[in-house]
């Protein structure tokens, strides 16, 4: 039994990602690409994390039938309580680089004892138009001294998420899988897919 499944991303990191925690539960997870759908041309001005989700999902919702996931996720740091958050995909354009980013972070925090941080990722599902479902997950953990690293994407080089040693940037792509922010909300979406009975039990 197969589920197919349109994510609403251009980022392919995540299509990935959400592609090896759903493929085996019958998930299959298209692409906007692969359906030549056209690109999001969408502001991500919502005041949650869901709602923009949710825009995502909604914006798609004219060009298919089949069912829709959308995210939005962001990383929280205690210390910078202004900063990235709702806007952190924004940040990282602003900065110019994701590398430079990542150090500009490391580098206002080198003094600073509270380096607590957490990666959100809100889903929105939707079956059909008018339903549209939020699961979130939460990846709690601190930013590190340095980046460092080489797997993952984004601010996996500085985030040491907790009960790790290392960023996640240093971990493979199963032990991410095991404790992301993305997995913790897939694996509720997985639930409420179950309970429908949409893919195996
Ligand atoms: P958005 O959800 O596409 O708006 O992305 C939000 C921002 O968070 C982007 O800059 C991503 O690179 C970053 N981000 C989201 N998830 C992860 C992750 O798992 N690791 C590292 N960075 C992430």
């Amino acid at each position: 039994m197969h589920f197919e499944i349109v994510l609403a991303t251009h980022n392919a990191h995540k299509l990935k990602e959400f592609r090896r925690i759903l493929a085996p539960h019958g998930i299959v997870l298209y692409g906007l690409s692969d359906l030549n759908m056209p690109p999001l041309d969408i502001a991500e001005n919502a005041l949650t994390y869901f709602e923009n989700a949710k825009i995502k999902a909604m914006s798609l919702r004219k060009f298919t039938s089949l069912p829709i996931l959308a995210d939005d996720s962001g990383l929280e740091i205690d210390a910078l309580k202004h900063l990235l958050r709702l806007h952190t995909s924004r940040y990282q354009v602003l900065i110019g680089e994701q590398k430079l980013a990542n150090q500009f972070i490391t580098y206002c925090l080198r003094d600073i004892d509270d380096k607590k941080a957490r990666f959100h990722c809100s889903l929105c599902f939707s079956l059909s138009e008018g339903d549209y479902r939020e699961f979130d997950g939460v990846m709690e953990g601190m930013i590190a001294q340095e980046p460092s690293g080489e797997h993952g994407f984004g601010y996996d080089p500085i985030f040491i998420p907790m009960n790790k040693k290392d960023t996640v940037a240093n971990l493979n792509e199963e032990e991410k899988d095991k404790i992301s922010h993305r997995y913790i909300a897939s694996k509720k979406l997985l639930t409420f897919l179950k309970i429908k009975g949409l893919i195996r039990g």
